[in-house]
C-alpha cells in the first residue's frame, strides 16, 4: 500500500478547465470515496492517478514519489472501471493472468498470483469458463482479481457496480470493503451514488464542477456538512 497525495491539481481539456487546484492527501491502507454529480471531474481525476491523462498543473506522489510523468505502468496501481469489458475469447483465468504475461511474468508467478486471486474472490470452480458463461456478479469479481493480481500499491475504482442490479450492489459493495480489508491495499474509489460513499468509505471527497467542498469522515460531513450543496447531496436519496 502507499499514500496517495493530489497537489494543486489543474486539468484543463483544450480551453476547458475541468478541476480547478485540487489537494487531497490520502494515507496509507485508507479507502477514499470520490463522489459528486456526473460531469464534476471524477473520473479525470481518477485518470490522472492512473496516469491515463495528462496533469495540466500541479502534482501527484504515490508512495512520495512525484509521478507527473511516471507512465501507467510503472505506478503500482491498478483500476477497475463500470464498463469492465472482460475479454470474451478468454476463460477467466487467462482474463487474469493477461496484464501478467504481457509483463513477461514468470508462469510459477502467474499460477500463483492467479490462484490467490480466484481464492480471495471465490472463482476457483470459474477459473475455466468464458465470460458469457458468468452472471454479472461474478464478472465483476474476475475484473476485481485481473486488478489484484497485480499486487497493485493503490486500486483504483471507477464506479464499478453502477451496472448492476441493486441486490447485488450492495453484496458487492461489502465484498469490495472484505477485500479491503484483506489486502489492506490504499482505495480510491469513485462513485454518484451516496449511500455507496456513505457505507464504503473512511473518507469521503464531495465535489462539485471541478472543485472540493468538503473531505471528511461519513458522520462528519453528515453532522456538520460544510455548506448546502454537501448538505443537500448527503442528505438526498440515491
Ligand atoms: P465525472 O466522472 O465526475 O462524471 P468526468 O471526469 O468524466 O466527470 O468529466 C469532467 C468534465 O470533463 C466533463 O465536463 C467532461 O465533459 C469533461 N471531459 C472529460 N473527458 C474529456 C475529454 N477527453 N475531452 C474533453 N472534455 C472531457
Ligand atoms: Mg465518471
Amino acid at each position: 500500500m502507499a499514500s496517495v497525495e493530489i497537489r494543486s491539481v489543474d486539468k484543463y481539456f483544450g480551453s476547458v478547465h475541468v478541476l480547478h487546484g485540487v489537494s487531497i492527501d490520502i494515507r496509507d491502507g485508507e479507502f477514499v470515496v470520490l463522489v459528486g454529480p456526473s460531469g464534476c471531474g471524477k473520473s479525470t481525476l481518477l485518470r490522472m492517478i492512473a496516469g491515463l491523462e495528462e496533469i495540466t498543473k500541479g502534482e501527484i506522489l504515490i508512495g512520495g514519489r512525484v509521478v507527473n510523468q511516471v507512465p501507467p505502468k510503472d505506478r503500482d496501481i491498478a483500476m477497475v472501471f463500470q464498463n469492465y469489458a472482460l475479454y470474451p475469447h478468454m476463460t477467466v483465468r487467462q482474463n487474469m493472468a493477461f496484464s501478467l504475461k504481457l509483463a513477461k511474468a514468470p508462469q510459477s508467478m502467474i499460477d500463483e498470483r492467479v490462484g490467490r486471486a480466484a481464492a480471495i474472490l471465490g472463482l476457483e470452480s470459474l477459473l475455466d469458463r468464458y465470460p458469457r458463461q458468468l452472471s454479472g456478479g461474478q464478472r465483476q469479481r474476475v475484473a476485481m482479481g485481473r486488478a489484484i493480481v497485480r499486487n497493485p500499491q493503490v486500486f483504483l475504482f471507477d464506479e464499478p457496480l453502477s451496472n448492476l442490479d441493486a441486490k447485488l450492489r450492495v453484496q458487492m459493495r461489502t465484498e469490495i470493503k472484505e477485500l479491503h480489508q484483506r489486502l489492506k491495499t490504499t482505495a480510491i474509489y469513485v462513485t454518484h451514488d451516496q449511500i455507496e460513499a456513505m457505507t464504503m468509505a473512511d473518507r469521503i471527497v464531495v465535489m462539485q464542477g471541478g472543485n472540493i467542498e468538503q473531505i471528511g469522515a461519513p458522520l462528519e460531513l453528515y453532522d456538520r456538512p460544510a455548506n448546502l450543496f454537501v448538505a443537500g447531496f448527503i442528505g438526498s436519496p440515491a
